[in-house]
Parts: structure tokens; sequence; C-alpha cells
């Protein structure tokens, strides 16, 4: 089953954004077995849209478009393919209804070429647009299926997620009989974590297995095919236990979990509140947990104490502390950790010092991070990392090995 995307928008090909619509939906595709053979993007203009349909239809029995889904005249995904297919645009009443919806929510006067947005190509199946106004559309004409989806990520994300994936997969049948899964890891580099497993690697054939490495993570995607869905599963198990046997410490979740979320659902499966003194990461550690829904079950609050005057004026650590091994040190991290603990009342305390760089600090160079932890009746520890890259990154990799040491 060969794929195409074809991104349409003036925008992309002027390089002021990304095509991150094609590298979102390639990877979804590959997890249904659909192979992607072509990404091709073409401006909002009518008559190279249609050149690029011709060939596509030519070369690809799956054809997702993005964009240009939206009310404006220069949104002319539908009205060109309508062309090409020889459909009518007929209005969807229950995508009108939800637009009307839309407007009244947002307490804004609907447009009349808002209304453009509920016609949909005649005899498709409609996907519902839950965080925007534009539905989707699918439609199999000449063997050859077709799926429009808006260009907003945030609209085509969720709306593939749960509609467009599902109705492919009914529409292929045989993909179905095609399954992966991602083992996620943490704390071992990925030439390591490859050597561990070098001979089921050699040998893997079905299921196959896919290393990557990204962010700081590595994860292995094992794909199997096989017409038995009790025996894929059986295939998978098996083959997942012979790799946690050997790198099971690093393991930390399945498929697009994140560390953080495991985390929160460690401290919310053993009822424990975590509390945190951040000082490089500035408050990073906390937007993560509560950008979780009901983070209110298991996070107490928390303390951004960047300067050493906060550090000991709010937080309580000692200034000879400060004074003696600095403020990026194992000390100031336990103390940071204990007393955020303590005046939170929570049962966790996490704490986050270090250097973000670019400059060395204290005599330290960027990336050296310590993360101290304190629990409740437990001597608090301290963590050191050495971690590599821009101060963003720094920052954002010093957030992952903190949920990390709670989760260890
Ligand atoms: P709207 O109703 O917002 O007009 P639309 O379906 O007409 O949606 P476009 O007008 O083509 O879509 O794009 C809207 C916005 O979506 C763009 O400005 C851009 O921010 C984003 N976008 C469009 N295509 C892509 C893409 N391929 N990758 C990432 N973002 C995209
Ligand atoms: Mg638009």
């Amino acid at each position: 089953m060969n794929a195409e995307i074809i991104a349409v928008g003036s925008e992309l090909l002027l390089g002021q954004i990304a095509n991150t619509n094609a590298k979102f939906l390639s990877k979804e595709l590959a997890t249904i077995g659909v192979n992607v053979y072509f990404h091709t993007v073409v401006g909002d203009n009518r008559n190279r849209l249609k050149n690029a349909v011709e060939i596509a239809k030519k070369r690809s029995q799956f054809i997702l478009f993005t964009g240009g889904l939206g009310p404006t005249k220069d949104d002319l995904t539908k009205e060109t393919l309508a062309e090409i297919v020889q459909r009518d645009l007929v209005m969807d009443e229950e995508s009108f209804q939800s637009i009307k919806a839309f407007f009244k929510k947002m307490n804004r006067t609907m447009t009349e070429n808002n209304k453009k947005q509920a016609y949909v190509l005649a005899g498709s199946e409609v996907l519902p647009n839950d965080t925007g106004m534009a539905p989707g559309m699918v439609f199999t004409q000449d063997d050859i299926t077709y799926m429009l989806l808006p260009g907003p990520p945030s609209e085509l994300e969720p709306m593939f997620k749960k509609y467009g994936k599902r109705s492919l997969l009914k529409r292929l049948g045989k993909c179905e009989t095609i399954e992966s899964k991602v083992l996620r890891f943490f704390g071992i580099g990925e030439s390591t974590l490859e050597k561990e497993i070098e001979d089921l690697i050699d040998r893997q054939s079905n299921p196959t297995i896919a290393p990557l490495a990204s962010d700081g993570e590595v994860t292995l995607r094992l794909t199997v095919k096989h017409s038995d869905k009790r025996k894929r599963k059986e295939l998978i198990d098996q083959l997942e236990g012979e790799i946690l046997s050997r790198v099971g410490p690093y393991f930390y979740g399945y498929d697009e979990t994140t560390i953080i979320d495991e985390m929160a659902k460690l401290l919310q499966v053993k009822s424990k509140r975590i509390a945190a003194a951040e000082s490089l990461t500035g408050g990073l550690f906390q937007e993560e947990l509560t950008s979780i829904p009901g983070a209110s079950h298991w996070f107490q609050g928390g303390i951004v104490s960047y300067t050493n005057e906060v550090k000991i004026g709010f937080l309580g650590v000692q200034k000879e502390t400060i004074d003696t091994f600095g403020a990026v040190s194992k000390q100031c991290a336990m103390e940071m950790a204990e007393n955020v603990r303590k005046k939170m009342k929570a049962h966790i305390g996490i704490s986050f010092t270090g250097v973000a760089g670019p400059s060395p600090l204290e005599g330290k160079n960027p990336g050296t991070v310590y993360i101290g932890i304190s629990i409740d009746g437990k001597t608090p520890e301290a963590f050191e990392y050495h971690l590599f890259g821009n101060r963003q990154t720094i920052r954002r990799r010093a957030v992952k090995v903190g949920a990390w040491e709670v989760l260890k």
C-alpha cells in the first residue's frame, strides 16, 4: 500500500513553517503498516495542486491532504479535488451545527464564508473536528483512498488519531495484521542498548526491531505481522520478555508515554505527593507536572529558588552550605529537596540545581546538574549528572532526569 502526503500551503514553500504534518502522519502511518513513499508540498494554487494530484494518482493508492480546508479564498483543497474526482460539494449538517456551536461558545458571529467549511465532498465519510471547525473527510474512488485533513496541527493530530486512523484501517482491512509496540528506555545510550540486544537485532525478522534515539531517550519499535491476533501478541510478548530480561532496569513505559507521565502514574498509585524546588529549570518541572490533568492529586506545590538569596531566605538552605560547597552541589540539592518537602508538607521533595550554561558557574561546566530527592522518613540523597546540549536542552533534560530519579 503506497501512500503519499500532499501538504498544501504557500507558507510551507516560502519556508515560513516546517511541514510537521507530514512528519506526524508518516510516523502514524508507519505504525499501521502503511508505507509513505512521497511527501509533496504545493502552494495555494489550483493548477499546481491539480498537477500534484494527477501525479499522485499514478503512483499512490492512498493520498492524504493537509491544509486548505479553511474559510478563506486561498483555501482550495476541497474545491480542487472536487473537480478532479467529479464529486459535488455538499453541506454536512452535523459539521454545520458544530461550527455554529463553536462560534456560539467563542461568543463570535459566524460569517457566510465559515459556512463553506461545513461543505464536504459528496459521499465521503466525515471526520469530526473536535478542536476546530473544518471537518476532515475520506473517500475511496477507483481504488484510491483520499483523506483530507485541516492544516493546523492542533486540529489534524487529534482528528487523525481519533477518527482518521480507524477509517484507514477499516478501508485497508488487511493492514490490521500489522501491529507495533514501542518500548521506551531512559538512562542508557543507544549504542549500549543496541550492544545488549545485538544478537536479537541481527536475527530479527518477525517481529522486527527498530531502535531510535532522540532527546536523551531510546525507543525500540517492535513490529509484528501475522493474521492471528493471539499469535501476534505471543510473538511480541516473547521478544519483549527477552529484551527486558537484558535491559529491563532502563525500561520505563510503552508507546506514547513520557517519563513525566509514568512518574505521575506512580505517585497517583502510591498516593504520594511531590513538591519541587527548582533552580536551573526555573519552574519547567512544575510546568510539566501541572500540564497533566488531575495533577492536584499528587503535586503539592513548589518554588523557583533561582538566586542564593531565595534559596537561603525562602527555602531555608544553610548559608554555610552554599558558602562551603556552592549552590551547584549535592549538599545544596539535598537541602533544597528536604526543605521544600517539609515546607510544603509533601511526601517527596525534589530539587534541581545546576549549570544550564552557556558559561561555567562556580567552576562547574554547563550540564552539571544535581537532583536532590528527599523522601519522608529517609535521609535525603542527591544525584550528579553531566548533561549534554545547549542551555534549553540541558534544562529540558534536567527535568527528565529528575522524573527518572523519582521513578527509579
Ligand atoms: P484554517 O481553517 O486555519 O485556515 P486550513 O485547513 O485552511 O486551516 P491552512 O490555511 O492551509 O489550513 O493552514 C493553517 C495553518 O496550519 C498554517 O498557517 C500553519 O500554521 C498550519 N499548517 C498548515 N499546513 C501545515 C503543515 N503541513 N505542517 C505544519 N503546520 C501546518
Ligand atoms: Mg486556511
